[in-house]
């Protein structure tokens, strides 16, 4: 019988364990005729207890699996943790607060079944209600931008919830990245996916683990991921810069005279002009070096504390 795989992180998901737990075992039951269904959680150094009530289930349950990490390491890094001990012929990944609607992962495996030729299905949320709106605006802008500066496409509204044949799974595993964005690495392996849409639902319970800065942090390393389209800015202002100064200065020699005010002010406003476009310029070098440092010292995206169930 085939296996899939479900891969699930949570951080301190101890209030929506139990009600995801009752609904996947419910969708395992209902999938049991034509596969067999196996939980992986990755509990991402959850301080609450999680990690108690993932070691219950798999006592309990065959059929689940756990890692711990040995502290936070973030919701990608989690991704990864699960996916590289998924040993399913199909492997899904998904939320636990319940946003990723659960039954889907049947008409995932059922589309996948009857068209041979996706190679996963993957889910788009086509509202964002429930979601406040400067985050819907944030999240549209950062899709808009990447997707027009980089050539990985991003879809809007594209969720990390997807299931995925095991040639995919195992393309995405061979990039050895350790700043992992996965929603563009899912992208750039390629592959064909087909869409799902549902509407946006809210957490059953518990808080979002996404602060704005982490939202902002997070669409930041996208860009620096997928695209080195910014690195170009400082030689177009440097273009900029050298047009205005041959302006600046034909007009000086033209009219040679001006009062004294006038001149200190123009003068000032070039020099923080250029400062904050050289300062630019090396912000963005910079953002790319650190990339670049991080991915030189090749530390592992994550540290296995314990692992348990069936695995
Ligand atoms: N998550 C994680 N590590 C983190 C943050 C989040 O494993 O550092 C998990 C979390 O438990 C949940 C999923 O990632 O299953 C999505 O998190 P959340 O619901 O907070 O994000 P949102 O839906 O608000 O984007
Ligand atoms: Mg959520």
């Amino acid at each position: 019988m085939e296996k899939i795989t479900v891969v699930v992180p949570c951080f301190n998901e101890e209030a929506v364990l139990p009600t995801f737990y009752e609904k996947i075992t419910e969708i395992k039951n209902r999938l049991s005729e034509q596969a067999y269904l196996s939980l992986l959680f990755v509990d991402d150094g959850s301080r609450d207890g999680t990690a108690r009530i993932l070691s219950e289930l798999a006592e309990n349950d065959t059929s689940v699996g756990y890692i711990s990490l040995s502290r936070n390491f973030g919701k990608e890094a989690a991704l990864l943790a699960g996916l590289e001990a998924a040993s399913g012929d199909y492997v899904a990944v998904m939320d636990v607060d319940m946003q990723d609607p659960p039954e889907y992962v049947i008409y995932m495996y059922d589309m996948l079944k009857r068209k041979p030729d996706l190679d996963c299905v993957a889910a788009r949320r086509i509202t964002r209600r429930g979601e406040p709106p400067s985050r819907s605006f944030f999240a549209h802008s950062f899709y808009k931008l990447i997707n027009k500066i980089s050539d990985t496409k991003i879809t809007d509204g594209a969720r990390d919830f997807r299931m995925m044949r095991r040639e995919m799974v195992d393309a995405v595993l061979s990039l050895g990245e350790k700043c992992r964005f996965s929603k563009g690495l899912f992208s750039w392996v390629g592959f064909h996916t087909g869409w799902l849409e549902f509407e946006n639902t809210e957490r059953v319970a518990g808080d979002t683990k996404w602060s704005f800065w982490g939202l902002l942090k997070y669409a930041f390393e996208g860009i620096l991921a997928f695209t080195t389209a910014p690195l170009v800015l400082p030689l177009i202002f440097a273009g900029m810069f050298l047009t205005s100064s041959v302006v600046l200065t034909v007009l000086a020699a033209v009219l040679q005279v001006s009062g004294l005010v006038t001149a200190v002010l123009a003068l000032s406003a070039v020099i923080t002009f250029c400062t904050s476009a050289i300062l630019t310029a090396m912000g963005i070098m910079s953002s790319y070096t650190s990339k670049m440092y991080r991915e030189a010292k090749n530390r592992p995206v994550y540290i296995v504390r314990r692992r348990g169930g069936n695995l």
